[in-house]
């Protein structure tokens, strides 16, 4: 309820909508936006519309009027959701998190920014150079991961390719200690593939704006069809470097990271030339450089590249050349360099990992260690053409739905069970059936998937949709042509399509088998495991296993997924949620614009509507009794300025009653329930009038 505000602003929380209907929703919201109020509660839920400019919101006076202050004292905005999970991590000990959803380019990143901003700002007062220096370097790391895992897309300049969650711990003080970074799903076929208008990661660029001509000018980056540095490119590159230095990483390391982006540049680069029975690299110059930036043999590098060791019934570690063919420049290069990119991004986020982490704590001498966790993830993806990647983002989406209606359902449930008070439960649509769809062991599609993924001899894409068209024909949430003929938006060959909360999706089943086995041959591991240079090394430990070493059932890319994400849902779980709920105003970045439809369409998949009802369903506020007295106690003869009766809860009910909303509310062990937001809004008003 933030009352500083006046009501030309719209209202402040949905909850206090006359009626939730989507139209009066969307009103208040497009009003707020049109007024350059970019957020507006749902209770503790944070809805927020990206502003595409720069608000004056987020200086150090903002900082100071949110600080230690409860959500109704202020308007809407990040900062408080900041500031309450800072206060129950601070003041009851207790775990929070702050997810952090919405489409690409809806704000997640910068708001995930603000929020690590603000904490930043709140904490270590006394300014202890030790936790100065958690500070700074967990604040760095984002620079780190932006430039390795963000690029610009045609839906945002500054897109961020990767999932990612961070854990940032407390001392008994309240002052960060360090953190830790979890990365989810890497689109790494990036670093090979761009669409029209897009770039590869911003990494690739920054290097080459800055003139690192040793390393890049043998390179004639194929990869990078759209050759679009900006100034940007160039002052973030310096960035990068200092983020690098000040988190910790050593000058070998920093090198080492830049010898790869140049090695993954020259494999882009090569040529390949096939007699009909063999293939051979056309030059030797692109062998020796590659082998001298990853301190590999030249030798090696070539076999590496145009031979795999099979074992079988061929004989044990026979080399048996690639047959190539007609398919020079497609198969496996590309799978080497993303890989190499992949492992890289991974590496340095482990190596952040490794410095950021809390070491030695003793909760007996430090007392509790506490932790806010800050989620901010890719949000569900609708395209044109949509693949395992939105298969696998979209799945995730689903299980963050299931979450957020399990623990604002049962937070909301708690409450009232704490509070002894009796309350209706309310319908709204449960996603668990498209979850089982997805994951359920031995039925669901990543099962169907990775049976067909293990299966020996020649299973191809449509082999696989025919058997998932035969396991889920009876699935509500699944079809595809064969299962609904008349639908002509759907090729027989190719597609299925899935039912999600959010809205249909059809994928293309085509490269879903080869993305999920994620095939990678020993060699190429090898080959950089036997590098002489130790960072290099370090990325590849699975490469000193022999070929028969290698387990057989490797788990495949879409298991491994599941299981990353089932992990993050358990680690999510138990802690206190809060939520940001993104909504991206238009297509074009333009401040002005407010696409009706697009917000609607957002509203809608993002289930705000039954967040208001939900959260209305019950009661639509709460406070606890002493809270409500001092903000209310000057609009009644009884209590003010003192009341004389036995509790707070009596001099509660003199308010209530004086005001005639005696049938309104509930009276809870601590807190008085109010059903419906008008008669706050009376109270509100008299209070005014004073
Ligand atoms: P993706 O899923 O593609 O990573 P995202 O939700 O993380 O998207 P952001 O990168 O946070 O989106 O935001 C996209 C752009 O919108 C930013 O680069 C910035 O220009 C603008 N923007 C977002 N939030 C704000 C804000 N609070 N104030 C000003 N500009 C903003
Ligand atoms: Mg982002």
């Amino acid at each position: 309820m933030a009352e500083l505000e006046g009501l030309e602003f719209g209202k402040s929380d949905f909850v206090l909508l006359d009626e939730v209907t989507m139209e009066q929703f969307m009103e208040n919201l497009k009003l707020r936006f049109e007024k350059g109020r970019i957020y507006t509660y749902i209770g503790e839920v944070v809805v927020s519309v990206n502003p595409y400019r720069q608000m004056d919101i987020y200086g150090k006076d903002n900082i100071e009027a949110y600080r230690g202050r409860e959500l109704y004292e202020n308007p809407p905005h990040l900062y408080a959701v900041s500031d309450a999970a800072y206060k129950a991590m601070k003041r009851r000990a207790k775990d929070t998190c702050i997810v952090i959803s919405g489409e690409s380019g809806a704000g997640k990143t910068e708001a995930s920014k603000y929020i690590m901003q603000y904490i930043a700002a709140i904490t270590n007062p006394s300014q202890r150079a030790e936790v100065e220096s958690v500070k700074n370097v967990l604040l760095k790391s984002n620079c780190v991961l932006e430039a390795f895992g963000n690029a610009k897309t045609n839906r945002n300049d500054n897109s961020s390719r990767f999932g990612k969650y961070m854990d940032i711990n407390f001392n008994f003080n309240g002052d960060p200690t360090g953190g830790h970074i979890n990365n989810y799903l890497l689109e790494k076929s990036r670093v090979v593939q761009q669409q029209g208008g897009e770039r590869n990661f911003h990494s690739f660029y920054q290097p080459i704006c800055h003139g690192e001509a040793n390393l890049f000018c043998f390179a004639f980056l194929f990869y990078l069809f759209a050759f679009q540095t900006s100034n940007n490119d160039r002052s973030s590159h310096k960035a990068v470097l200092s983020a690098l230095e000040v988190i910790g990483f050593s000058k070998e390391e920093i090198n080492s990271v830049y010898q790869i982006l140049a090695t993954i540049l020259l494999l882009g680069n090569m040529q390949f030339e096939s007699d009909g029975e063999s293939v051979n690299i056309v030059g030797q110059e692109v062998v020796n450089h590659i082998s001298e930036l990853t301190a590999t043999e030249p030798d090696s590098v070539n076999k590496s590249l145009l031979y795999r060791t099979v074992d079988a019934c061929f004989g044990r570690d026979a080399f048996a050349k690639v047959c190539l063919q007609h398919t020079v420049r497609c198969f496996p290069y590309h799978i080497f360099t993303v890989a190499l990119y992949e492992r890289l991004f991974g590496w340095i986020v482990s190596r952040i990992n490794s410095i950021i982490e809390v070491k030695d704590y003793d909760p007996v001498l430090h007392g509790k260690n506490t932790v806010i966790g800050v989620l901010d993830i890719y949000g569900f993806e609708i395209f044109d053409n949509n693949s395992f990647e939105q298969f696998c983002i979209n799945y995730c989406n689903e299980k963050l739905q299931q979450l957020f209606i399990e623990l604002i359902l049962r937070q909301e449930q708690d409450e009232y069970q704490r509070e002894g008070i009796t309350w209706q439960h309310i319908e709204y649509f449960n996603n668990q059936i498209i979850v089982d769809l997805v994951e359920q062991a031995h039925k669901g599609i990543i099962s169907i998937l990775d049976e067909a993924c293990l299966t020996v001899g020649k299973v191809t894409d449509t082999v696989c949709l025919d058997s998932m068209d035969t396991k889920l024909a009876q699935h509500p949430h699944y079809t595809s042509r064969k299962l609904s003929p008349t639908d002509k938006s759907m090729d027989f060959q190719k597609h299925f399509r899935i039912r999600h909360y959010a809205g249909d999706v059809t994928y293309s089943v085509e490269g879903f088998l080869d993305k999920n086995k994620d095939l990678l041959f020993q060699d190429f591991k090898r080959l950089m495991y036997n590098s002489a240079n130790p960072v290099l090394k370090e990325m590849w430990p699975d490469g000193h296993l022999s070929i028969t070493e290698v387990t057989k059932r490797p788990l495949t890319a879409a298991t491994l997924f599941k299981n990353s994400i089932v992990a993050l849902v358990d680690k999510l779980a138990c802690k206190e949620p809060y939520y940001v709920r993104c909504i991206k105003p238009n297509e074009m970045k333009s401040p002005v614009l407010f696409d009706d439809a697009r917000c609607q369409h957002q509203v809608a998949y993002l289930g705000l509507l039954e967040n208001v009802r939900v959260r209305r369903a019950g009661f639509a506020y709460r406070q606890l009794y002493a809270r409500f007295l001092q903000r209310y106690k000057m609009t009644c003869e009884y209590t003010w300025p003192n009341h004389l009766m036995a509790s707070d809860r009596e001099a509660v009910e003199a308010i209530v009653i004086q005001h005639g909303f005696q049938d309104d509310v509930a009276y809870g062990q601590t807190k008085l329930f109010v059903r419906t937001p008008r008669s706050l809004f009376t109270l509100e008003q008299e209070r005014n009038n004073l």
